[in-house]
């Protein structure tokens, strides 16, 4: 297994050399890391956030493991060569399409949930997002006058059938390994995208009847995902609903160094990262929580690798340590990043 590690800005080094470290213990000398330039590092030394030579061997190896993008000193560069577009470039270029972010909070971390215990106790869900399509890519879209000279903006939502298809799928599949039962989000009573979304879903149905499927409203499940998060196994959804639910879905579950992603295309390659960024408040101090990028691997594990055991002994060894009492600053701890790795190490 050839991984392209893409550490990246600010504390990107320091979170994937703890996830190196676990995977190399978890899976031995079947795995090897390639490292590639992005971000902000990529642009000082090529000119580039995404050199050719990074996206070559991103090609080329079975999956991604990213840290994270951004640097202040980039932040005055023109549009295009802003470290954060490296993600982007990545995501059309390997047709990432599916965006998995698991939000589960951690029985010993339930004070750290913004919600009530007795609510975020249980909540354990994953979104499925789609992620190249929708009213973010939908033409046409800019600011004009409208005929009474006004100002106005507008943008275009659109989904063609493929896409909701192959996006059903991987919601599919993912309920399936889990407990299989599957949540479609949508806004059908209002729109056209939405009920050809969930005509679609409703067909793809038909390849899973081991999958239990419900429908809900974006609005319902905003409100549902605060009342009762637990009610959630998967959600399936476009990728504007995606966006907001998600990072909904992750306040609930407590600190954002916890937490996790995968985009994948249709091959299953995928790029596996944290869902913070490059923090540069704290970059290069070892205080940055290494959990989320060690979970991030644990699902490459799952997702592209398929090592599902190696997957749920790295969970296990996070959940051990956490409930050991390892925390690091942002859990209210002292741990340094590679202590909290070595805890990981230790419960493994
Ligand atoms: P951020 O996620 O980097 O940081 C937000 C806050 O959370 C900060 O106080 C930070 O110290 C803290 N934090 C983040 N990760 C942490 C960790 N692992 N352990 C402990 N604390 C952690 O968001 P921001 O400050 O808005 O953005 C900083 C830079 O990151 C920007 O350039 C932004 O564009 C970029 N960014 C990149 C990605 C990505 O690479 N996928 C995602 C979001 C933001």
């Amino acid at each position: 297994m050839r991984i392209a590690l893409l550490a990246g800005d600010g504390i990107g080094p320091e979170i994937t050399a703890e996830a190196v470290k676990i995977l190399k213990v978890v899976v031995g000398s079947d795995i090897e890391f390639d490292e590639g330039l992005i971000g902000g590092a990529a642009w000082k030394v090529t000119g580039h956030p995404l050199p050719e030579e990074t996206l070559n061997l991103c090609r080329k190896s079975d999956a991604i493991l990213f840290g994270a993008v951004g640097d202040p000193e980039c932040d005055n560069l023109e549009r295009a060569l802003r470290p954060e577009q490296a993600i982007l470039g990545l995501r059309k270029a390997l047709d990432l399409f599916a965006n998995l972010r698991p939000a589960k909070l951690f029985p010993e971390l339930e004070a750290e949930s913004p919600l009530r215990t007795d609510i975020a106790s249980g909540t354990d869900l994953v979104i499925v997002r789609e992620l190249t399509g929708d009213v973010y890519f939908g033409t046409p879209r800019g600011q004009r006058k409208d005929d009474q000279g006004r100002r106005e903006g507008f943008d275009t939502m659109r989904y063609n059938e493929d896409e909701v298809k192959r996006i059903a799928r991987i919601g599919f599949e993912t309920a399936r390994a889990r407990s299989g039962h599957l949540c479609s989000i949508d806004k059908s009573n209002v729109l056209e995208t939405s009920q050809l979304w969930r005509t679609v879903v409703l067909e793809i149905a038909a390849e899973y009847p081991d999958v239990d499927l419900s429908h809900m409203y974006v609005d319902n499940a905003a409100m549902q995902l605060v009342r009762a998060p637990d009610q959630f196994d998967v959600i399936v959804t476009g990728n504007l609903f995606g966006d907001i639910l998600s990072d909904l879905a992750s306040a609930c579950v407590g600190s954002i160094g916890l937490l996790p992603s995968a985009s994948l295309n249709s091959e299953g390659k995928g790029l596996y990262e944290p869902i913070h960024g490059s923090a540069p408040d704290i970059a290069g101090q070892g205080k940055a929580n290494p959990l989320a990028t060690i979970l991030s691997g644990a699902m490459m594990l799952r997702y592209t690798l398929k090592r599902e055991e190696d997957a749920v002994r790295i969970e296990k060894a996070v959940a051990t340590a956490l409930a050991k009492g390892a925390r690091t600053q942002d859990l209210g701890g002292k741990l340094s990043t590679s202590e909290m790795g070595n805890a990981v190490l230790a419960a493994l």
